[in-house]
C-alpha cells in the first residue's frame, strides 16, 4: 500500500544523522527543555524568520499557549475556520472562549476573507487563520482587517512550515505563529511537539512563562502556567530535520507538479498556489463529485489516499451544539464531501507518482 504520508521514510532518509542526534540527546542526561531544544528554538526562529520561537509541547499547545498570551478567555470569541484540524477549535476552547467559523474559499480551503467581518462582534478577540494543507491563508488581508479591529491574530501553521507570501513566511505575519511537529507534517519529530513564533518580546515572555508553570524563576509561578514543553530527543531530532526542510519541501513540489501534470483535463478539481503564494504541500488535495467512488478505486489498487477532513468540525458530536451559524458554511459542508489527499512526502518515487496518476485517470473522471 503506498501510504498517504510516510515518516518513517523521511526517518531513514536522515538515519545517520537522527540516530546521532538520539545518542547525544541520551548521554547527555538532559532531557527536558535544555541545550538542544534552545538551539532548535534560535534555528527555527532564523528559518521563519521571527524574532523568537519557543518549544511547546504540541501543535495544539502551541495555539493554546498563543491564545491564553494574547489574552483570550471564558466569554471571549475566536473566529477561525471549520474546514481544519480538531485541533484548531479544540486550542480555542482550552482557553474556554467560543469559536465562531467563516466559511473557506473554494479555490484554496482558507478562510474566505470576504466573509470575516459579519463574523466580528463586541465579544471577537482573536483570529484564527489555519495555512491549511501547506497553501497560506490570505493573511495580509486577515492582518489587516484585525488591526483596524484591534484583534490579535494567532496564525495556525501546522501544516505550512516554510510557507510564504511575497518571500516572507508564514509564522510572521500575526501576532503568533503556531507550529505542529507531529510526524506527519512538514517538519515532524517523532513524537509531539510544537513551536511559537513571535516578533512580539512581551507576547514571547508571556508564552515563556506559561509553558511551564508561569515560573520565571524555578519553583515561583509569575502567573498561572502549565506543562508545555518540548523535549531534548524532539528538539536534537528537528535540528537535524530542519536542515533539509527546505529540500524536503522542495521534493514536495516536485510530487504536486507530477500529479498537476498528469492529472490535467481529467476532471478533477486540482490545488493552485494563489499568485505571490509560495505554497509547501503538507498535503495534495484534489476534489471531485465522485470523491467516495475514487476513493474505494485507489484503495482497491493500493494508494492510500485520505480525505482531509471528512466532518466539519461545527458537524463533528462534540462541536455541533454549539454552532448555530453552521448553515452558512456552504464551501465548507461541499469540500468535506468532495477532497481527496493523494499521497504525498517528500520521498515518494516518480514511479508511484506515475502509479497514482495512472490509477486516478483509469478511474475514468467525466472531464
Ligand atoms: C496537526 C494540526 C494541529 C495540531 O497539532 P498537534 O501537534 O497534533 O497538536 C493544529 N492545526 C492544524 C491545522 C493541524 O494540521
Amino acid at each position: 500500500m503506498l501510504l498517504c504520508s510516510n515518516p518513517r521514510a523521511q526517518y531513514l532518509a536522515h538515519k545517520v544523522e537522527i540516530d546521532a542526534a538520539v545518542a547525544r540527546v541520551l548521554e547527555g542526561g538532559r532531557y527536558i527543555l535544555g541545550a538542544e531544544v534552545e538551539a532548535f528554538e534560535n534555528e527555527f526562529a532564523r528559518y521563519i524568520g521571527a524574532a523568537s520561537a519557543l518549544g511547546v509541547g504540541s501543535g495544539t499547545e502551541a495555539l493554546h499557549v498563543a491564545l491564553a498570551a494574547c489574552g483570550v478567555g471564558p466569554g471571549d470569541e475566536v473566529v477561525t475556520v471549520s474546514h481544519t484540524a480538531v485541533a484548531t477549535v479544540a486550542a480555542i476552547e482550552l482557553c474556554g472562549a467560543r469559536p465562531v467559523f467563516v466559511d473557506i474559499r473554494p479555490d484554496t480551503f482558507t478562510m474566505d476573507v470576504t466573509r470575516l467581518e459579519a463574523a466580528l462582534g463586541p465579544r471577537t478577540k482573536a483570529i484564527v487563520p489555519v495555512h491549511l494543507y501547506g497553501h497560506p491563508a490570505d493573511i495580509v488581508d486577515i492582518v489587516a482587517i484585525a488591526k483596524r479591529r484591534g484583534l490579535r491574530v494567532v496564525e495556525d501553521c501546522a501544516q505550512a512550515h516554510g510557507a510564504s507570501v511575497a518571500g516572507r513566511k508564514v509564522g510572521t505575519f500575526g501576532d503568533v505563529g503556531c507550529f505542529s511537529f507531529y510526524p506527519t507534517k512538514n517538519l515532524g519529530a517523532v513524537g509531539d511537539g510544537g513551536a511559537v513564533t513571535s516578533n512580539n518580546p512581551e507576547l514571547a515572555n508571556t508564552m515563556r512563562l506559561l509553558r511551564e508553570y508561569g515560573w520565571a524563576e524555578r519553583y515561583v509561578s509569575s502567573v498561572a502556567g502549565w506543562n508545555s514543553r518540548l523535549d531534548e530527543l524532539q528538539a536534537a531530532i528537528l535540528r537535524v530535520k530542519l536542515r533539509h526542510l527546505d529540500e524536503d519541501n522542495a521534493a514536495r513540489k516536485r510530487v504536486a507538479s507530477g500529479y498537476s501534470e498528469g492529472l490535467a483535463g481529467t476532471g478533477l478539481a486540482l490545488p493552485k498556489e494563489s499568485a505571490g503564494v509560495s505554497a509547501v504541500y503538507h498535503l495534495y488535495v484534489a476534489r471531485s463529485l465522485q470523491r467516495d467512488a475514487l476513493l474505494d478505486h485507489l484503495k482497491a489498487h493500493g494508494i492510500g489516499a485520505l480525505v482531509h477532513y471528512p466532518v466539519p468540525v461545527h458537524m463533528q458530536p462534540a462541536y455541533r451544539q454549539r454552532s448555530p451559524d453552521g448553515a452558512l458554511l456552504m464551501e465548507t459542508e461541499r469540500a468535506a464531501r468532495e477532497v481527496v489527499s493523494l499521497p504525498m512526502y517528500p520521498e515518494i518515487g516518480s514511479t508511484d507518482v506515475e502509479r497514482v496518476v495512472k490509477a486516478v485517470r483509469d478511474f475514468g473522471l467525466p472531464r
